[in-house]
């Protein structure tokens, strides 16, 4: 069994620090990727730190990432989608049932059966799979990208999670020009969810708690920003949107939103504070409003939309850091201090 260099959490209250964790040889379906780069989701914060106990609780060692890109080192005899040398990413999920209407539907995401990048019982080798703060990584070719030539690899790293997870609901809720869209939290889904949004045609509204990120909304693709601590900025939009999508990973009033959608509209909530947030449903029963939630996407989805970012020049806006950084990340995310996403160049790892 192949060996990995990694960077692990031993428990809720640790650093994540350098380790060895076991990869399975690969199997005929399976791909070996090189891992190059992976960004740093705030679910790997919440993972890492136990905030999801209630829902997923962590087993440890837990290695998190799954925003991965790489090359493929090795395949399997039945692989027929990639070959050694190719570019190749994962996401956050590396298996599913095949067989249930999730599945059946391209939904692997919402397969009772689906297998998570990292903290989900692994098939292979017991206990939980290891995500992409890691050298390298195996998955069945179905659960395999393909990445565009042209994307800077970086920045492409965060579209497996913080793209489609914007990317998804945008395109369920039929986001296009025409619509105005409204985005909560300019972080690393935030600043994914304003370029696709403008990318589609829409007239995008950003709402932040960070006055100092006005400009770059505006550069990121915004039409309009507006400052979510100032009431009279706030009141200039009720009942106005048809969509907002937010990407908030605190709690925060979610009502001052639900009042800007105009009838109909709909507000997705892609972004996972650990706690119940309340909602006042005469927002929603006056307006005929709908509050609804988004998971990641599936993998033809997400292959979609990596081939909208190929054609669009589409990628994340991103600090690449070494992995010995990783922990000095984490408390910079929770200040709101990252413009817009860390990606990690696993060259880093070499070192350990
Ligand atoms: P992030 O980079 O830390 O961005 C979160 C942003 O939320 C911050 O940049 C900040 O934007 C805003 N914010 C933070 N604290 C706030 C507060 N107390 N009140 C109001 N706004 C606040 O995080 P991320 O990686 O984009 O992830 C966002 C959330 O989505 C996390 O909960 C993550 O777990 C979740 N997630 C969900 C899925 C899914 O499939 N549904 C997938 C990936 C991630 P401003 O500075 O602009 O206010
Ligand atoms: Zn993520």
């Amino acid at each position: 069994m192949p060996n990995a260099k990694a960077y692990s959490a031993a428990s809720s209250t640790s650093p994540l620090a350098s380790t060895v964790i076991a990869r399975r040889d690969p199997k005929p379906e399976d791909v070996e990727i090189e891992i190059l780069y992976c960004g740093v989701c705030h679910s790997d914060l919440h993972a890492v730190r136990n905030e999801w106990e209630s829902v997923m609780a962590t087993v440890y060692p837990c290695v998190p990432g799954h925003e991965i890109v790489g090359r493929v080192k090795s395949i399997g005899s039945a692989v027929t989608k990639f070959k050694a040398g190719d570019l190749a990413a994962v996401g956050c999920l590396v298996d599913s049932d095949g067989t249930c209407p999730a599945c059946k539907d391209g939904l692997e995401q919402f397969c009772a059966g689906a297998t998570f990048t990292y903290n989900a019982p692994d098939k292979h080798l017991g206990g939980v799979t290891y995500g992409g703060y890691s050298e390298s990584i195996v998955v069945t070719e179905h659960f395999a990208l393909r990445v565009p030539e042209n994307l800077d690899l970086a920045g492409a790293a965060p579209l497996l999670c913080a793209g489609i997870t914007t990317y998804s609901p945008m395109r369920h809720w039929s986001v296009t020009k025409g619509k105005k869209v409204g985005v909560v939290g300019l972080g690393g889904l935030g600043h994914m969810g304003v370029k696709f949004a403008h990318a589609l045609g829409a007239h995008t509204v950003v709402f932040t708690t960070s006055p100092s990120k006005k400009d770059d909304a505006l550069r990121l693709g915004a039409d309009e920003v507006v400052i979510s601590r100032d009431a009279n900025d706030m009141a200039k939009h009720m009942g106005s949107f048809d969509f907002i999508l937010d990407a908030v990973a605190a709690p925060h009033d979610i009502n001052a939103y639900i009042n800007m959608l105009r009838r109909d509209g709909n507000l997705t909530m892609v972004g996972a504070p650990a706690e119940p947030l309340e909602v006042n449903v005469f927002g929603l029963i006056f307006a005929r409003r709908s509050f609804s939630g988004s998971l990641i996407g599936g993998i033809a989805e997400t292959q979609e939309m990596l081939d909208f970012c190929g054609a669009n020049n589409i990628t994340a806006d991103v600090e690449v850091i070494p992995i010995q950084k990783i922990n000095e990340a984490y408390e910079r995310m929770l200040k709101s201090d990252v413009k817009y996403r860390f990606s990690i160049d696993m060259a880093s790892l070499k070192a350990e």
